[in-house]
């Protein structure tokens, strides 16, 4: 469990995390990059995400606050995402309502909702992408995949409402992200990849209504088709009102096969334990292996938020916004919360 000095009055209405895989100081520097600029990134996230829900939903602060990280290459999901072993970026995200009263035939009366799509390779926002089937009308889906899923999202309709752009694959790709499926052994990617996850994911609740993203290039190197945790509800995505949102970064294979995200929530319902136990004790779950496992955000409907990472994790890229606006960010497991003043 991540050691945070929280004050005792300290409620979110947004959280995000920008990953689990968090570099050393040494291998920013040699990549020529630095925390402030994480930080910044994060903080810029949670800015957007704060603005877009005073006038906006739960689901608008979580879209807008993941857009932002999508668009900054400092991140694993839209530009710089982490690329296929054949040197492709295959996007996977899913956002989930945990409040649904349901619209459009097939959703009605559903408690909650979600939309996912996975293995798409032109679309600039894949989070808007998910939004776009979670609010499909006159259709019961739930999970689009690669072509289908690029035609269903970037029809004309889709493009306008949800802001969606269609790219060509190499708008994705970095130097960095190019060179670790290029020379694995010169950065952070080897056979077995110790932590290399940067998936982004945010939280938020407004009028009691939780809603969960996660947005992802998956793992380096990964096999062409390979599909993780991000866009399988249950995994590393889910949220149910009556308990917590949750967003999950690390090794998808172990997400999946733990159930994760819907775990947190589960153990709140039956075991009556609140947000920061359930967390802990369904990432505490998951097998710690060497170059394997993560960590989760979870939001519950009160405001209350949990950030635990696993043993062997470094820490996780993260950061909550209050009511007030005020931005709270931190990056390594032992890190304190660091207050960034946005101007
Ligand atoms: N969980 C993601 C996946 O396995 C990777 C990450 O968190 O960066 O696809």
């Amino acid at each position: 469990m991540l050691t945070t000095t929280l004050h005792a009055e300290d409620k979110a209405i947004l959280i995000i995390h920008g990953g689990a895989g968090v570099r050393s100081p040494e291998a920013l520097k040699k990549a020529g990059e630095t925390r402030e600029q994480i930080e910044e990134g994060l903080a810029k996230s949670l800015l957007a995400g704060w603005k877009a829900m005073q006038k906006g939903t739960s689901a608008d602060g979580v879209e807008a606050a993941i857009r932002v990280m999508e668009d900054s290459p400092l991140f694993n999901a839209g530009k710089g995402a982490v690329l296929t072993s054949d040197g492709r970026a295959e996007l996977d995200a899913a956002m989930m309502d945990g409040s649904a009263e349901g619209t459009g035939d097939g959703k009605v009366n559903a408690k909650r909702r979600g939309g996912a799509i996975t293995g798409v390779a032109h679309v600039k926002n894949p989070i808007s992408a998910a939004r776009a089937v979670m609010e499909m009308e006159g259709s019961r889906h739930v999970l689009l995949a690669g072509q289908g899923a690029e035609d269903f999202v970037l029809n004309e309709a889709n493009r306008r409402k949800y802001a969606i752009e269609r790219v060509e694959n190499h708008y994705f790709w970095t130097d960095r992200r190019l060179k670790q499926i290029r020379q694995p052994e010169a950065e952070d990617v080897r056979h077995d990849p110790e932590f290399v996850a940067g998936t982004v994911g945010a939280v938020a609740v407004k009028d009691g209504r939780i809603v969960a993203g996660t947005s992802t290039g998956g793992l380096a190197n990964k096999w062409p088709g390979r599909v993780g945790d991000t866009p399988l509800l249950g995994s590393g995505t889910w949220a149910d009102d009556r308990a917590c949102g949750v967003s999950g970064t690390g090794t998808g294979e172990l997400f999946i096969r733990s159930a994760v995200a819907h775990d947190v929530a589960a153990r709140m319902l039956y075991k009556k334990i609140d947000v920061k136990q359930a967390a802990k004790e369904a990432v505490d779950e998951m097998p710690d292996q060497k170059g394997g496992a993560g960590g989760v955000i979870a939001l519950d409907a009160a405001g209350n938020f949990a950030f635990p990472v696993s043993e062997r994790c470094p820490g996780m890229s993260r950061g909550y916004v209050t009511e007030k606006g005020e931005v709270y960010v931190a990056i390594y497991a032992k890190d304190e919360w660091k207050k960034i003043e946005v101007k």
